[in-house]
């Protein structure tokens, strides 16, 4: 899952993403709300969901969020604030904000908003996520494969394989190319080397027992890869 973080403190954002990217989370951080409203019209990136402040530079938390609303855009959005008052409260929620945390706050309280709000998409109602053969599993990072004479395996994956395979599984039986897959998995400003995915799919197929086979995570040369789960 990728998540966009606005937030203008250093030490907080960075706690954030840290955080988060051990959560699996694939993160782009803005610190200007203007830098991540242009970044936000660059439909190539697909959001689960936002964490915003509500003071930026640029552009307000607040705007942001009324923005996105504006366009008929749905990404669940956190607001951060300083700010407890009840009616601002209710300024940042009638601006278009799905919750509300004020700082200081536990990154324990953060994770546990964020999987509430996860739990309101429409594709991931759970801990789990099954397509086809394949189950993920997002409290323990771990893949179950269910084999046709009712076997099943389950592995741990790494961080990077689990985005991996989540997205794959986001987009069953379509090819997506090598740079979707870029664009989508490493955050703004990586630099993958260039076989990076390749080595991905091969540590990946490893864990999913296709060790001489490529039927579940099919290459398509010179394109991409499809899931066949
Ligand atoms: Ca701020």
């Amino acid at each position: 899952m990728r998540l966009l973080l606005v937030e203008d403190e250093p030490d907080l954002g960075a706690a954030i993403k840290q955080v988060l990217n051990h959560e699996a989370y694939v993160v782009d951080w803005f610190v200007d709300g203007f830098q991540a409203w242009e970044y936000l019209q660059n439909k190539w990136t697909e959001y689960t969901l936002a964490i915003v402040d509500w003071m930026l530079p640029g552009m307000s938390g607040l705007d942001l969020c009324k923005q996105l609303r504006s366009q008929n855009n749905h990404l669940p959005v956190l607001m951060l604030t300083a700010k407890d008052r009840l009616e601002e409260k209710i300024i940042g929620l009638d601006a278009g904000a799905d919750d509300y945390l004020i700082k200081p706050f536990d990154m324990a309280e953060l994770l546990a908003r964020l999987r509430a709000l996860r739990r309101r998409s429409p594709q991931i109602q759970s801990r789990h996520f099954q397509v086809g053969c394949l189950t993920l599993n997002y409290s323990t990072h771990e893949v179950t494969r269910q084999y046709p004479n009712g076997n099943k395996q389950v592995n741990s994956l790494t961080i990077k394989e689990f985005q991996l395979l989540e997205y794959l599984m986001k987009h069953p039986h379509q090819i997506v190319s090598r740079d979707q897959i870029i664009n989508q998995l490493w955050e703004i400003g990586a630099e993958p080397v260039s076989n990076v995915v390749a080595a991905q799919i091969r540590l990946l197929r490893h864990k999913l027992g296709e060790i001489e086979s490529e039927s579940l995570i099919e290459t398509i040369y010179g394109v991409g890869y499809r899931l066949n789960a």
